[in-house]
């Protein structure tokens, strides 16, 4: 019988425990046994897991969070942790690991390839949205959902005080949850990868300011704005339009209170999916073409699961579609 092992790594996302939920019921069903790594892959290289019953995964998949907890793993990045890692697999002779997780955590897959032969299998799993070989990760829907009812009740007060608002959401290094949320919530600007460089801020700044005094003579204005991205970030653009234009804003930097809460359903769905998936590839059912090799990611592209390899998912951007961009284009500050 194989012996398959599920961690959680990277940031954490609504929907990952949906995920471990489905893979430990569909090994079972197929007669794998099934372990969980605890803290990502210092897990692994302490060894520290438990056997994952059907019994451990009842009642986890409408919560925020991951019951294997998650965490960064600096010891990764060594060759010396990768190995310590690597054998921990092979004492506990683990056939499959399934890792959920980010760019980060597919990055440590890659590395475990070096020096393990077995099969090795990643599910995105990140608010961010930002990992190619799917149309979303898990926890993107969760987020966006959590940032848009977060917005529509700044836009409440924001409105009673006739105020300019700026609210940073997150993203990493690109703008989808950026765009979904600004697109949803009608905000008047975004302010995001895809329109705003560090060598055109003051182009930018330029236009918020005209489109502001066009725009704001009644109600609120509300920009969006994508974090990682202002030099100085959220306040240095806030400073900024005051200094520059004098312009008071308010400030709300929405934060962690992305990553929580209880998953949508979409993203219960996604990652039911491909948890269920992921086993499927493992016990034959799904048989990915032959030059698909480890490690692989589960993904849906246009609502059929997709196996990609590793390799290319980490080798190709997903920036919001440049269509979208363009049409919601009279949104944009640089407009
Ligand atoms: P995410 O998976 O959400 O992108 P991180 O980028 O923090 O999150 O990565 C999570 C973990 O994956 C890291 O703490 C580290 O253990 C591992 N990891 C990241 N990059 C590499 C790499 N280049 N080689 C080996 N392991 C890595």
């Amino acid at each position: 019988t194989k012996r398959i092992a599920v961690l959680t790594s990277g940031g954490d996302a609504p929907g990952m425990n949906s995920a471990i939920r489905a893979i430990t019921l569909s090994a079972l069903r197929s007669g794998f046994q099934c372990f969980g790594f605890f803290h990502g892959y210092n897990g692994l290289i302490n060894q520290e897991y438990t056997e994952l019953s059907a019994i451990s995964v009842t009642d986890i998949t409408q919560l925020g969070g991951t019951i294997l907890k998650s965490a960064r793993c600096p010891a990764m990045l060594e060759p010396s942790g990768v190995l310590q890692a690597a054998n921990a697999l092979r004492k506990l002779h683990i056939d499959v690991l399934i890792v959920i997780g980010g760019d980060g955590s597919f990055r440590g897959m890659q590395a475990l390839a070096a020096h393990w032969q077995g099969q090795l299998i990643g599910i995105p799993g990140t608010i961010d949205n930002d990992l190619s070989g799917c149309d979303n990760t898990i926890g993107f829907s969760t987020a966006i959902n959590t940032a848009t009812s977060a917005i529509d009740k700044i836009r409440d007060t924001a409105n009673a005080f006739e105020r300019v608002f700026i609210t940073e959401v997150m993203g990493r290094h690109n703008g989808h949850i950026a765009y979904h949320v600004g697109i949803a919530t009608g905000a008047e600007a975004i302010i995001s990868f895809e329109n705003c460089t560090v060598e055109n801020t003051s182009q930018v700044l330029a236009h918020l300011k005209n489109a502001i005094e066009q725009q704001h003579q009644h109600g609120s204005f509300l920009i969006i704005l994508a974090e990682n991205l202002w030099p100085g970030g959220a306040q240095a653009l806030k400073t900024e339009l005051n200094s520059n234009a004098d312009i008071n804003c308010a400030l709300c930097v929405l934060g962690h209170i992305q990553r929580g809460g209880a998953p949508s359903v979409e993203d219960r769905m996604l990652a039911t999916e491909l948890g269920v998936a992921a086993v499927e590839v493992i016990n034959g059912s799904i048989k990915p073409n032959t030059d698909i090799t480890t490690p692989i990611m589960v993904g849906k592209i246009h609502g059929v699961i997709v196996i990609t390899k590793v390799e290319k998912v980490l080798n190709m951007d997903k920036p919001v579609s440049q269509e979208w961009v363009q049409r919601y284009q009279h949104y944009l500050a640089e407009q």
